[in-house]
């Protein structure tokens, strides 16, 4: 309890700060938006998350609460719903996603993740990753209230444990991290493996769905994307892959490659400047040196 209170603690404090007339033009640092009915987008500064209520409980995801309270998550949700938080379901392994679920857990959550994650957090035991009670494999439902969540395994893609859960009801899917609303890849694409991304993408824009709902806002702060966001960032890695692989027939370095490699295309996307000599390398690698 003292737990929960320091953290009740730490977000007032956070809270007014922000209500300071000094800080009166910050955006708050959390949000709640509506999707449908039943399913909302909980946003934690840059990160964000679905959580789908329905009267015999709430399926929430990603904690996003690393180094600061889960308590306005929490509190978006009761917001809402009284109905008690049943599972919390992880996107993927990453910390910055799946930390600070501890108090979710002291409200009697399931915790649910694939093998992967589970076998990984049990391994390196993070000290604010709750460990999954459960795990998924290839597929798995989760039926609550009426409402149908399906944890769809699609292989490799920016992790080793990313799963694509899709609401069919509602053809909505939440999968966080690899395909972004007209996002560059994230730095050097660390914990990516290529070429199964653009695999995983076939997979995701061949199954039935219209919103996407990802782990970070897009560019001007939009939330949910379509299905030709994923076909976008599918024809950005095919693209890419293409231009880097010529690259290396040619003979050229890192360096060069780097340097050359223009993909005008992309040039409006956030963080083009910033990381394509990055996510360059990555396909260098692969083209270069096969890994
Ligand atoms: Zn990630």
């Amino acid at each position: 309890m003292l737990r929960i209170s320091l953290a009740g603690m730490t977000a007032a404090i956070i809270a007014s700060a922000l209500a300071a007339p000094a800080q009166a033009q910050q955006p708050s640092p959390f949000a709640t938006t509506k999707v449908t009915d039943n399913v909302y987008i909980f946003r934690y500064a840059n990160h964000q998350s679905m959580f789908v209520v329905t009267p015999a409980g709430v399926i929430a995801t990603d904690p996003i609460s690393e180094r600061r309270p889960a308590k306005p998550y929490i509190d978006a949700i009761q917001a809402v719903t009284k109905a008690p938080i049943k599972y919390v379901v992880y996107s993927h392994l990453h910390f910055d996603h799946i930390a600070g679920g501890k108090p979710f857990k002291d409200l009697g959550a399931v915790f649910v993740a694939h093998r992967n994650a589970q076998a990984r957090i049990a391994a390196l035991k993070p000290a604010d990753v709750v460990a999954p009670d459960q795990a998924v494999d290839g597929k798995r439902n989760i039926a609550l209230g009426g409402t149908t969540l399906e944890l769809n395994y699609v292989g490799k893609n920016h992790s080793d444990s990313t799963l694509v859960m899709r609401l069919p009801k509602e053809k909505i899917i939440f999968t966080v991290d690899w395909i972004p609303i007209q996002g560059i890849q994230f730095r050097g694409m660390a914990d990516t493996y290529v070429p199964d991304i653009e695999e995983g993408l076939k997979k995701v824009i061949a199954m039935d769905w219209e919103t996407l709902i990802p782990g970070h806002p897009g560019p001007g702060g939009k939330q949910t994307g379509t299905k030709d966001n994923a076909r976008e960032e599918l024809a950005y890695l095919q693209d890419l892959s293409a231009a880097v692989k010529q690259a290396v027939a040619d003979g050229k370095s890192y360096a060069d490659a780097q340097k050359e490699i223009k993909l005008p295309k992309y040039e409006t996307w956030p963080n083009y400047n910033a990381f394509l000599s990055m996510n360059i390398e990555r396909y260098f690698d692969f083209w270069n040196r096969g890994i």
